[in-house]
């Protein structure tokens, strides 16, 4: 994935609104109508209107011509039964966007009917809600004359050819799933 600028634009669907608590970083959103036409809880509604009073958030219309070709995509891949009319309209309109202006174009969400039509259409996306650190930092001993690694950092010296052990901070994945 290319690195996000303030060129990046961002195409929000319904969960995007709903747990966006960080409000992100983003300057510049986007919402289809039809999104907007299904907002029910207060809260999601709370968040739109703030972010469209503080201008970083627009309403765009899908054109057909897109619609049609998310809606295709979404069929060949098997996905269209799982998919609301929402989704293929917010794909749709990161779709359109992307083809129109031509700049980086992301899908925040967190519906994976949403991520996986987004994969097949090379539509970045990215997850809203936080999923906790992903790495753990744990301490370990490499042994600076044989090389071999501890990961008992109670013991001096390397107990197979009594080298100088050299601390060093590893990170590992913390087993959370990813993605
Ligand atoms: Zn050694």
């Amino acid at each position: 994935m290319e690195e996000e600028n303030s060129e990046t634009i961002y195409v929000l669907d319904t969960s995007a609104l709903a747990f966006i608590n960080s409000l992100k970083g983003f300057r510049r959103g986007y919402i289809a109508e039809e999104t907007k036409k299904e907002l029910r809880h207060f809260k999601t509604k709370l968040v739109f209107e703030a972010l469209i009073h503080s201008q970083r958030l627009q309403v765009k219309p899908v054109n057909k011509k897109f619609l049609k070709e998310t809606v295709k995509k979404a069929n060949e891949t098997g996905e269209y039964l799982r998919l609301s009319k929402t989704d293929l309209y917010t794909v749709a309109l990161a779709h359109q966007i992307k083809k129109e202006e031509g700049k980086k174009v992301i899908v925040l969400t967190d519906d994976y009917t949403i991520q996986n039509l987004c994969e097949h259409m090379e539509i970045d996306w990215k997850p809203v809600k936080e999923r906790g650190i992903r790495k753990v930092a744990k301490w370990e001993l490499k042994c600076t004359s044989c090389g071999k690694i501890w990961r008992n950092t109670e013991i001096e010296i390397c107990p197979i050819c009594g080298g100088k052990l050299k601390k060093r901070m590893i990170f590992q994945d913390n087993g959370e799933t990813k993605k």
